[in-house]
């Protein structure tokens, strides 16, 4: 079971070393913007390394979306950025459960989930697993709330879809931390790595703040458990730089024996 750290993408593996780290997590691109990934440098590096390499997709990914403009483009990004995280050797590829916003049908959000994975098929198929992040927020979130994440799993589960639990999100999206791992599992399955954050917004706030362990709302011990509970990888996506997440990391080692 490993620990690590979401980092800059410059130099993941020296990032790595800095926090005691066995996994890390980093973006291959501008998160805000469309751009594809370019070939990396430390590629053969990345993909000989002990330390297990998680691939973050751009927020602006949105499979989910009623609108043309936005759901085309993210699913051939979600595409570009999966073969990009496998020749790194990314044990997955984290994407955040999308919205089809204010006034949308969220029915039509699962099936435009449903048919990105069906895309992703023809496409070749997908590279790596992909991994739908709950997210805190977003009108008419498809992954906020776990009634609506039942429905998004009845979507996508049979294509093979992992999931990534975010206990900031959980907690900011008004999903009560004690018990979750069962309740997600009982939907999805499978928890393929947890998000270890701390939130500053309060329970069901819908704000998505991330914080250092112990530093926000959530009792630590709530975040040790689940992680205990999911049996998974974690990865901090903490403020604080190098020190804050350092000493994330250890309070998880301390805290869970890894
Ligand atoms: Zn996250």
């Amino acid at each position: 079971m490993r620990i690590g750290a979401h980092v800059d993408p410059a130099s993941p593996l020296e990032e790595a070393t800095a926090r005691g780290a066995d996994a890390v997590q980093f973006f291959l691109t501008d998160p805000q913007g469309y751009k594809t990934p370019k070939p990396r440098d430390d590629a053969e590096a990345l993909r000989a390394s002990e330390v297990d390499v998680y691939i973050h997709a751009p927020y602006i990914v949105n499979v989910a979306s009623p609108n043309n403009r936005i759901r085309i483009p993210s699913r051939k990004l979600l595409m570009a950025h999966a073969r990009a995280a496998a020749e790194l050797g990314a044990k997955g590829l984290i994407v955040h459960g999308g919205h089809v916003g204010k006034d949308a049908d969220l029915a039509a959000g699962f099936e435009n989930w449903r048919k990105a994975f069906e895309y992703a098929e023809k496409d070749g198929g997908l590279p790596l697993p992909v991994l739908i992040e709950n997210t805190a927020g977003g009108d008419n979130a498809c992954a906020r709330r776990f009634d609506d994440l039942a429905r998004l799993w009845d979507a996508v589960g049979s294509f093979g879809a992992g999931f990534c639990l975010d206990t900031c999100h959980a907690f900011a999206g008004g999903e009560d931390l004690v018990g979750i791992v069962d309740r997600v599992k009982a939907i999805t399955g499978r928890i393929d790595l947890v998000h270890a954050n701390d939130s500053k917004g309060g329970f069901d706030s819908g704000q998505d703040r991330h914080d250092n362990l112990g530093n926000g709302k959530i009792d630590p011990d709530l975040i040790v458990a689940a992680i205990r509970a999911a049996g998974a990888p974690a990865v901090v996506e903490t403020p604080g730089g190098t020190e804050g997440q350092t000493a994330d990391i250890a309070l998880l080692r301390e805290r869970t024996g890894r």
